[in-house]
């Protein structure tokens, strides 16, 4: 078998370090794919927050985690229809530095408009509030997207950021394949 595709990567990672009852974040819902990965995870002990600016990606989300039996111990999610970059504002103030796992998917919402794209200022906004409410030892992932105009500079962007972050405060990583330089690669960082 190859390498793990990004996506799955990524869900190897939160897989090794998440436990029930812990309290998670999809900074993208999207279609939520992620959002019930997650809520699954964590439990009916554990908290989910998930953010779109879709409200489209909101209610695919909504029925995506209404589809699944409630018998099934997902965690209660919270759906906040506002930017990542307000994740402090929509997350109580007792669970800042108290999350493990930070789930990034940056791009445009599949089968959606691709007009509305994340943007390096807004992503990189969000990305430092997210590393403040990780608690130590907590998960933040990234997809990034550079073979989309806009997605190379918001990758770079991201990349540049991670690579300037002190060690003391977290250690990153890159996941990428150097052969396919406009496949979509993956950015992770540990909190210290
Ligand atoms: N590119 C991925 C899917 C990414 S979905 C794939 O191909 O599988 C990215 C989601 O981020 C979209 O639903 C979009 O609405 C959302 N989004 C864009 N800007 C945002 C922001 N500032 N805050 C929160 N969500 C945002």
């Amino acid at each position: 078998m190859g390498f793990l595709f990004v996506l799955s990567q990524a869900q190897r990672w939160i897989i090794e370090r998440i436990k029930p009852g812990d309290i998670v974040v999809d900074a993208t819902a999207g279609n939520g794919a992620d959002t019930l990965f997650l809520a699954q995870l964590a439990g009916a002990e554990g908290k989910v927050y998930a953010f779109d600016i879709q409200s489209s990606a909101i209610e695919n989300t909504r029925q995506r985690l209404n589809s699944v039996s409630e018998t099934e111990g997902l965690a209660p999610v919270d759906l906040l229809h506002t930017s990542h970059e307000n994740m402090a504002s929509g997350i109580p103030v007792e669970h800042h530095g108290q999350i493990s796992v930070i789930m990034f998917n940056l791009g445009y919402l599949p089968g959606a408009s691709h007009d509305i794209i994340t943007k390096s200022s807004t992503t990189l906004s969000a990305l430092k509030t997210a590393v403040l409410l990780l608690r130590s030892g907590g998960l933040l992932t990234i997809v990034v997207y550079p073979g989309h105009e806009g997605g190379d500079q918001e990758a770079n962007a991201v990349y540049a950021w991670a690579s300037d972050i002190s060690p003391s405060l977290a250690q990153t990583i890159v996941y990428r394949f150097p052969q396919k330089p406009t496949a979509p690669y993956l950015i992770a960082l540990i909190k210290s």
